[in-house]
């Protein structure tokens, strides 16, 4: 069965006494989480063994690093290896988000690399597409994405594809406040499935979990989570703020 993930990016916020706050805050929630339901939290990599430290009597709780390199170690100032990562036993990382597409000029054949590279080091990738508004309003949203997806992840074979994550996460819907309609998602987590099902077989497909990004708040997760191929979120904004995180969390089903 598909595990049903609350992810948070909390992409360059949140200083270690409000992480110690926000943790606080969301306790009862992480403390009663089931087998299939999972919360991971995307933190700066300062954070990462502190914020590992404070949840860790939490059965279903784990951290991601935000990012990693796509060498091992080397002469690369200010990177992240995935296997220091692995080392310091952490085991997500998100790859291809598309303000690293975007303000790191992160090429679909570079996130291919990190994902292999992360893969290889038993890091889960949480591996984020997504379109652009002028793709969307040209109706190529579904070529656009199976594209991404075919140039960074299509070199796995099926068991390290089922190691993956997706998100899908348009790229007008992130921090604008607009968020896509359930059914825009379903469609294209459906489309997603789908590719995946076409490449390595609808077994396969079935038992990757996709997550839906771009604005989830408190008052849409219900009917966003309530798709059948949407399998919870990553959530940005909302995930720094406990009450929002909180209801989000409630509404993984
Ligand atoms: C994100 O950064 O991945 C994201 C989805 O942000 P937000 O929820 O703020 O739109």
């Amino acid at each position: 069965m598909r595990k049903k993930i609350a992810a948070a990016n909390w992409k360059m916020n949140l200083n270690l006494t409000e992480a110690l706050q926000l943790i606080q805050s969301l306790d009862s929630h992480l403390k009663q989480l089931k087998p299939n339901q999972q919360v991971i939290l995307g933190v700066p990599f300062p954070l990462l063994i502190p914020v590992k430290n404070l949840i860790s009597n939490y059965k279903h709780v784990d951290v991601a690093a935000q990012n990693c390199y796509s060498k091992l170690q080397g002469a690369y100032t200010g990177e992240v290896s995935p296997s220091l990562l692995k080392g310091l036993n952490i085991n997500y990382v998100i790859l291809g988000h598309s303000e690293r597409r975007d303000y790191f000029n992160e090429s679909n054949d570079f996130i291919k690399e990190k994902v292999a590279l992360a893969l290889q080091q038993q890091l889960t990738p949480i591996f984020c597409c997504g379109e652009a508004l002028e793709i969307r309003n040209a109706n190529n949203q579904n070529d656009f994405v199976k594209n991404q997806i075919k140039e960074s992840l299509f070199h796995l074979n099926a068991q390290q594809i089922s190691q993956v994550i997706i998100a899908y996460e348009p790229i007008w819907a992130i921090g604008t406040g607009k968020t896509a309609t359930s059914l825009q998602a379903q469609e294209m987590h459906h489309f997603i499935r789908s590719v995946i099902a076409e490449k390595y077989g609808v077994a396969c497909s079935e038992n990757i979990s996709i997550l839906y990004g771009g604005s989830v708040k408190a008052n849409n997760a219900f009917e966003l989570f309530n798709q059948p191929d949407v399998d919870g979120g990553l959530v940005g904004g909302a995930s720094l703020i406990a009450t929002e995180f909180n209801t989000i969390i409630e509404n993984l089903i």
